[in-house]
């Protein structure tokens, strides 16, 4: 028979590089380390980081979170000449899959480790290393059910030749337009990462993903069911994850858009943001500053000039044409500093979120009932804008160009979309039913709630063997 223990059982978050990355991990963090879940746990950090927001959001995410455990790794040089050019982040994730089955197993021991739960990027080398070392591995799937049944069955449709659109069993067809652009490059680093990730997930404990059974059914059902790949291990669906309230490190350079914010009417500001990792080329971003000025309405917009954040030093006056900046004066704000999306999101002055279709950006404005016009731009996103245009929270501009795509977007027809999506009254009802129903999903009893605490009643049950 099986002993007791009183102990909780010690679980090590192993995240990747980028805050669409560390984001949902330090929630992950928070949520098994919080009263309801009381579980043991550490976080893994790879050091140097790809960018300073995420120094900025690891030194405040542990101050906000005394009880989870820092473990630092610091990553060796990596020789980047067999991959030039490369994404800087997916470099990062590169070195971080070299080093983790040298420098993990030590760190694993000293945590006295019941359960590894390793990002989806890292999943290739976690998940056999854990196996040598007989300790249960989950993989954490940062974007939506949707893009993680296309990501499991890829290595399938490419075994079998696939050039064209992509039939996932059980879910439906993803456009080959709307693959992530490296995967169109078979010797690109990214997609050598994505089959090898691919490959190895049937051989997990059970994967993690960052969304809600209600949101995406089909997806859901799909995966645990074994139809997308046969064999499948548990899926745990545990979102939308809540962001950390934290305090602002001394490296973040406080903005005032909160001030600006609180002086306007109710929903009559659109929140325009393509995420943390991409900026728009020059000419689409004087475009967009046309379309925003010419809708007429109020926005916070919040520019990125650069890949990698310490990379951009450009001027916003430089960046967005010369007298933008005084003809919106009052109507809008336009930063380059880091913002508290979450805060924003569940302002009540925001009535839109033009957005990059990122899924943390998707989890964040569902969970406010803030609708969103989607303008994917690159990687998992056009499949991420699929999901939040089915579930009613949000409207596709499905024309509308990506990376890497001939065309650019011009002022009047993103003025005119905008207004068209603003007097959406039913788009506006339909994202606040979505909005109660992720509630609904993580409250006590709900099935994010219920799917993460099965998942710790794993984690105990080793500690609990015989
Ligand atoms: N984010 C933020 N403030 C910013 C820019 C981004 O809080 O100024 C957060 C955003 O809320 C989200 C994450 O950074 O949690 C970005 O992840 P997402 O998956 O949306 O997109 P990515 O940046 O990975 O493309």
């Amino acid at each position: 028979m099986a002993s007791s223990s009183v102990r909780a059982p010690r679980i090590v978050l192993l995240p990747s590089a980028g805050m669409g990355h560390l984001a949902p991990f330090g929630r992950l963090a928070a949520a098994l380390s919080s009263s309801a879940h009381a579980c043991d746990v550490s976080l893994v950090t790879f050091l140097p980081t790809a960018s300073s927001a995420e120094s900025a959001h690891l030194e405040s995410l542990f101050a906000a979170l005394p009880a989870v455990r820092r473990i630092d790794v610091r990553l060796p040089p990596l020789d980047t000449s067999d991959f030039a050019g490369a994404d800087p982040f997916y470099a990062h994730y590169e070195a971080a899959r070299r080093a983790t089955p040298l420098l993990l197993p030590p760190l694993l021991a000293a945590a006295h480790a019941d359960a590894l739960v390793a990002d989806i990027s890292l999943a290739s080398v976690a998940v056999p290393l854990a196996r040598e070392l007989h300790l249960p591995c989950y993989v954490f799937f940062t974007a939506s059910a949707t893009m993680f049944s296309f990501y499991a069955y890829f290595p399938t449709y490419l075994d079998a030749a696939g050039n064209g659109d992509a039939d996932v069993p059980g879910v439906g067809r993803v456009p080959r337009s709307w693959f992530p652009q490296a995967l169109h490059d078979r010797g690109n680093l990214f997609t050598q990462q994505f089959l090898a990730n691919g490959r190895s997930l049937p051989r997990a404990d059970g994967l993690l993903v960052n969304s809600f059974d209600a949101l995406e059914p089909e997806a859901v059902a799909a995966l645990q069911s074994g139809t997308v790949v046969p064999g499948f291990p548990p899926v745990f669906t545990v979102g939308p994850l809540t962001p950390v309230t934290r305090e602002p490190s001394a490296e973040e350079v406080p903005a005032n858009y909160t001030t600006w914010l609180d002086a306007q009417p109710e929903r009559s500001v659109v929140y325009v943001s393509f995420g943390s990792r991409k900026a728009l080329a020059p000419e689409q971003l004087g475009e967009l500053a046309g379309g925003l000025e010419a809708s007429g309405f109020r926005f916070l917009w919040v520019v990125k000039g650069a890949v990698v954040d310490r990379d951009d030093g450009a001027d916003l006056g430089e960046l967005l044409g010369e007298g933008f900046l005084e003809r919106v004066q009052g109507r809008g704000m336009v930063t380059k500093a880091w913002v508290e999306q979450g805060d924003v999101l569940k302002h009540p002055a925001v009535g839109l979120f033009l957005s990059h279709c990122g899924w943390n950006s998707l989890t964040e404005a569902v969970a406010s009932g803030v609708p969103v016009l989607a303008w994917p731009r690159f990687a998992d996103q056009r499949v991420n804008a699929g999901v939040v245009a089915r579930a009613g929270a949000g409207a596709w501009a499905e024309a509308w160009s990506w990376e890497g795509e001939e065309g650019v977007v011009k002022a009047e027809e993103i003025a005119e979309t905008v207004r068209s999506v603003m007097a959406d009254e039913t788009l506006r009802t339909k994202a606040a039913t979505v909005r109660d129903a992720a509630a609904r999903a993580v409250a006590g009893g709900g099935t994010s709630y219920r799917s993460l605490a099965e998942l710790v009643r794993r984690c105990a049950t080793v500690i609990y063997s015989p």
